[in-house]
């Protein structure tokens, strides 16, 4: 074996990584809150309405996979979910530089489920990895969802179809049907949650890797990413302690790039190695390797221009009143806003461009 022959600063990207954590769950906290005043102000028409957060389309993919797939067929920007639309493009940014970057750097989601797997470490000295047999088909399941939702989005949905749903009852309440969804759970999704949070201790990261379609889709146009985890041969000494860290069970000391959609580019590997130069982000093999930091600021940079970009041309608050909020949240239990409720498409003779878009 050969010695090793420089030591990195340790943890330096679990730190950053951490750091930016902890930023966007305070943030996610904020929207949260924000939001649930927003709700209880709207429910009394006496009460001046708190306004509300427009980050909370980030919680709502499906709408925002809807608005992006119409504004490439029709160029027309819809302004029901717009700010939703704004964070899926960052993200999907994020994952053609990075991976998928935002599962272990952002998503509040993740950071749940990687801490219950590290309190699950805790609990019984280790966590279980699945055996192949049983791991693939159980990661195909993510595929499978995000399959099926390109297949109904995509191709069985005209632009006449998309812009029904976006301009439906449900969509424009769509982000108040998921607050009461938590805070009125049916039996059901508590034992799905409380199941998925007991996996989650035994297997790290349960929910991201066998079931989250987010996670699926970014993992796909990770697939693209020039920048990847590269592994020097001939500084690395083969002690396989980046493989027995990668949250993502990646054999990293058996490839010299990682290509597997699986890997969030948490730098956990790149942390723990011990020799200098051995394991590194790369954009090829022969180029110079990214530090830490400049992953960091690359990361939040794509997201905060991003975002930023749609606050400044004001593709962000959507085109929903105060009044027709509180008028809907007030009959939100009608039939007219439940999800499988028929949604005619507009008639031909209707204006091409509709009261919730832009042109
Ligand atoms: S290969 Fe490295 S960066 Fe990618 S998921 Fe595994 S530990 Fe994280
Ligand atoms: S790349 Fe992996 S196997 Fe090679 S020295 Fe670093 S931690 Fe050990």
């Amino acid at each position: 074996m050969k010695k090793p022959i420089e030591r990195l600063k340790p943890k330096q990207g679990q730190h950053l990584r951490l750091a930016v954590q902890a930023a966007f769950v305070l943030l996610c906290l904020w929207i949260g809150w924000e939001f649930i005043r927003f709700y209880q102000t709207s429910l009394d028409p006496a009460i001046p309405p708190t306004p509300r957060p427009p980050g909370v389309e980030g919680f709502l993919p499906i709408s925002a996979l809807m608005t992006l797939w119409y504004f490439l067929q029709t160029g027309i920007l819809h302004t029901v979910h717009p700010a939703g639309m704004v964070i899926l493009v960052a993200i999907i940014l994020m994952s053609l530089v990075f991976k998928k970057a935002f599962c272990s750097w952002m998503c509040p989601v993740g950071f749940l489920s990687e801490n219950i797997g590290e309190f699950g470490k805790k609990l019984f000295k280790r966590n279980f990895v699945l055996p192949v047999w049983l791991d693939i088909p159980l990661r195909s399941l993510k595929y499978l969802m995000l399959g099926f939702l390109i297949m109904v989005v995509f191709f069985q949905m005209s632009a006449q179809d998309l812009r029904a749903f976006l301009d439906s009852p449900y969509n424009k309440v769509a982000d108040v049907k998921m607050l009461l969804f938590f805070a009125r759970p049916s039996a059901t999704t508590i034992y799905v949650i409380t199941g998925l949070a007991v996996l989650s201790l035994f297997v790290k990261n349960f929910w991201c890797r066998f079931l989250c379609p987010y996670g699926a889709l970014l993992g796909f146009v990770g697939l693209f990413s020039p920048f990847r985890i590269t592994r020097n041969d001939d500084a690395c000494t083969d002690c396989g302690k980046c493989a027995k860290v990668c949250p993502s069970a990646i054999k990293v000391d058996k490839v010299k790039r990682v290509w597997s959609d699986e890997c969030t580019t948490c730098l956990e590997c790149v942390d723990v190695c011990p020799v200098g130069h051995a394991l590194e982000v790369k954009a090829h093999r022969k180029f110079k390797g990214v530090k830490p930091v400049l992953v960091m600021t690359i990361v939040v940079l794509i997201f905060l221009l991003t975002t930023g970009f749609g606050m400044l041309t004001g593709y962000w608050n959507n085109s929903i009143t105060p009044e027709e909020y509180s008028r809907r949240i007030q009959e939100i239990d009608k039939p007219i806003y439940d999800h499988n409720y028929g949604y005619a498409p507009p008639e031909p003779s209707s204006p091409q461009t509709a009261p919730g878009e832009i042109q």
